[in-house]
C-alpha cells in the first residue's frame, strides 16, 4: 500500500478521516529549518466525543475484542510489516517534524516499534493469572484477564511514533479501543500510523487519533466519562495535571513521566566504555530522551582523566542537517526549548559551574534552526538546579565522589526515578548498586538499550505502570475473578452464619 505524502493531513475518527469541528488547523514547522512540515486538524472537545463514542461503539460491538484471535495476531504484525516497509518516508517525516538525525530515526527507534507491535501480536497468544483452581474446596476459582474498554492515550514529542506505538501496541493487544492524541508539534507519523492500522486491517473506531492542544484534546480525553483509562508518556508537571483532571472519574492511570539519570563510574570500570556509554547515553536524540545519562558521578581518582575523555568525545559529535547520514545529532525540538537548555547552562554558569564543552547555540551553515551544542558541564553543587531538574537537551553534567555508600544516595536524591547506570567490574558492587537505585531501570556497564521482552517504567514521580513488555499488556487488562459452585447443594455449609446455628 500507499501512505499518503500530503502536506494537510486529517484526524482519524471511526474510521474517516476528519477536519476539526472547529474548522483551524495548526501548522507544524521544521526545527531545524523553519519550514513547513506539514497541518493538521486543530482537535476540539466535539471532536474528542466524536472519537470517544466511535472507540466506545467498537468495543461494545466487539468488531476488535471478539476478533478471531489469530487475525487479531495477523493484524498486529502486519502492521508491524508496513512500518518495515514504509521505514524510509516514516523516518523522513519524523526527521521533519522533529529535527532529530535521520539514522537515529532510520536506524533506531522506527525500527524498534516495528518490534514491539510484534511482542505484543505475540502477547495476545499469552495471557497470564493464576491457575484455576477449587481454592474454596467447593468452587473452581478462574481468572479471566479483560480489556479495560475505552483507553485515552497522550503522547509526547521526543519519539513520535515509537511512543504511539509503544502506547497502541499493548492497548489493542488487550482487546482495548483507543483514542490516541499525539504531541502537538509532533502529529505526523501518528497519523500516517493511523493510516497503515486501516491497511493492516484494524477495523474502523477501534483506533481514533485526535490532533490538537494539550490543554484542549488532551484535557477532554483526560475528563471525559466514558473514557476508562488514561495513559500519557509526557513531563512529571503534565502527569500531576492529569491526575488531578481524572480524580472527578477515578480514571486508571498509566503515567511515564520525566527523568534525571545518574551515571556512576567506578574507579575500576572500563572508562573508555563509560566515557562513550555517557556522551551517546546522553546526548542520543539531543538530550530530549527520558532516560538520557545526565548525572554522571566519576570516582575521585578517575575524575580528571574521565571529564578528558568526556570532552573529546562530545568534541567529535557532529552536529548539523539533521536529513545526513553522517550527522550525530540534529536540532532540538523547537527555539523555546533552546532557550529552556540554554537557561540552565547560563544560570549554572553564574553559579560558578564550569562550562567545559559547548555552552551555546550551534551554527548550522545554511541552516536557521533549534540547534545547540554538545555541552559538558561540571563544578556544580548536587542540590543545584541543573543536577536536580530535567533539561531535556544535551548537556551532561559531572560531579565527582569519593564512597560507594555516598554515590548510591546522590543518585536516590532527586525526585525522578525512571533509568539509571552503574559502570564498574566488581560484580559485587555492581549487584549492591542494582539493589539500591530507586529507579525502574539499572544498567550495568550500559546505558539506554531496551527490549520488547522487559519493561520500562518509573519510580517516584517518574510515574507508574510500565511500557515494553507483559507488564504493559497486564497495565491494558483487568482481572476478572469466577467462582463457580461444584456442589449444587440448596443449602450450603457456610449458611447458617445468615441462618441459625452451625448443625454439629
Ligand atoms: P508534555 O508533558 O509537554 O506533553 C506530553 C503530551 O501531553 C502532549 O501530547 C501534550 O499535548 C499533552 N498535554 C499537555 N498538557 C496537557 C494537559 N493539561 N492535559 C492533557 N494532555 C496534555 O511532554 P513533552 O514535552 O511532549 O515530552 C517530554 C517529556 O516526556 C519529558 O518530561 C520526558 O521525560 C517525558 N518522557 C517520558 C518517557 C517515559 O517513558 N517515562 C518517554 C518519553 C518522554
Amino acid at each position: 500500500m500507499a501512505i499518503a505524502t500530503v502536506t494537510d493531513r486529517r484526524m482519524l475518527i471511526d474510521g474517516e478521516w476528519v477536519e476539526s469541528s472547529g474548522g483551524e488547523w495548526i501548522e507544524v514547522r521544521n526545527p531545524a529549518t523553519g519550514a513547513l512540515a506539514g497541518r493538521v486538524p486543530a482537535g476540539t472537545e466535539a471532536d474528542v466525543d466524536r472519537a470517544v463514542a466511535a472507540a466506545r461503539r467498537a468495543f461494545r460491538d466487539g468488531r476488535w475484542r471478539d476478533m478471531y484471535g489469530p487475525d487479531r495476531v495477523r493484524v498486529l504484525n502486519r502492521l508491524a510489516d508496513l512500518i518495515d516497509e514504509h521505514l524510509d518516508e516514516l523516518a523522513e517525516v519524523e526527521v521533519a517534524q522533529t529535527g532529530s538525525a535521520i539514522k537515529l530515526r532510520h536506524d533506531s527507534d522506527i525500527p524498534f516499534a516495528a518490534d514491539n507491535l510484534r511482542f505484543f501480536a505475540g502477547a495476545i497468544r499469552h495471557l497470564e493469572g493464576k491457575a484455576a483452581a477449587e481454592y474454596s474446596g467447593s468452587h473452581t476459582s478462574m481468572i479471566r484477564r479483560e480489556p479495560i474498554g475505552v483507553v485515552g492515550q497522550i503522547a509526547p514529542w521526543n519519539y513520535p511514533l515509537m511512543m504511539a506505538a509503544w502506547k497502541i501496541g499493548p492497548a489493542l493487544a488487550a482487546g482495548n479501543s483507543v483514542v490516541l492524541k499525539p504531541a502537538t508539534a509532533t502529529p505526523l507519523t501518528t497519523l500516517m500510523l493511523g493510516e497503515l492500522a486501516a491497511g493492516a486491517g484494524l477495523p474502523a473506531g477501534v483506533l481514533n487519533i485526535v490532533t490538537g492542544r494539550g490543554d484542549v484534546v488532551g484535557n477532554a480525553i483526560v475528563a471525559h466519562p466514558d473514557v476508562d483509562m488514561v495513559s500519557l508518556t509526557g513531563d512529571t508537571e503534565t502527569g500531576r495535571k492529569i491526575q488531578a483532571a481524572a480524580a472527578p472519574t477515578l480514571k486508571r492511570l498509566h503515567l511515564e513521566l520525566g527523568g534525571k539519570a545518574p551515571f556512576i563510574v567506578f574507579d575500576d570500570a572500563d572508562l573508555e566504555a563509560a566515557a562513550r556509554g555517557a556522551v551517546v547515553g546522553g546526548l542520543v536524540n539531543g538530550g530530549q530522551d527520558c532516560t538520557a545519562a545526565t548525572r554522571v558521578y566519576v570516582q575521585r581518582g578517575a575524575y580528571d582523566r574521565f571529564v578528558e575523555l568526556l570532552a573529546a568525545h562530545m568534541r567529535a559529535t557532529r552536529v548539523g542537517d539533521p536529513t545526513d547520514p553522517a550527522t550525530d545529532m540534529g536540532s532540538l525540538i523547537s527555539e523555546q526549548q533552546v532557550a529552556r537548555v540554554d537557561g540552565f547552562v547560563q544560570r549554572a554558569r553564574q553559579n560558578g559551574a564550569r562550562v567545559v564543552v559547548g555552552g551555546a547555540r550551534a551554527e548550522v551553515p545554511g541552516l536557521h534552526g533549534a540547534f545547540y551544542q554538545p555541552t559538558l558541564v561540571d563544578n556544580v553543587a548536587q542540590d543545584s538546579e541543573i543536577v536536580q531538574q530535567e533539561i531535556f537537551g544535551p548537556v551532561v553534567v559531572v560531579l565527582p565522589f569519593e564512597t560507594e555508600d555516598e554515590v548510591l544516595a546522590m543518585a536516590n536524591d532527586v525526585r525522578y526515578g525512571l533509568a539509571s547506570s552503574v559502570w564498574t567490574r566488581d560484580v559485587f558492587r555492581a549487584m549492591r548498586a542494582a539493589k539500591t537505585l530507586n529507579f525502574g531501570e539499572v544498567w550495568v556497564n550500559d546505558h539506554l538499550p531496551l527490549t520488547s521482552e522487559m519493561p520500562h517504567g518509573g519510580f517516584k514521580q517518574s510515574g507508574y505502570g510500565n511500557d515494553l513488555s507483559a507488564y504493559a499488556f497486564e497495565e491494558y487488562t483487568q482481572v476478572k475473578h469466577v467462582m463457580v459452585e461444584l456442589t449444587g447443594e440448596a443449602e450450603k455449609g457456610w449458611h447458617y452464619t445468615v441462618w441459625g446455628d452451625q448443625k454439629s
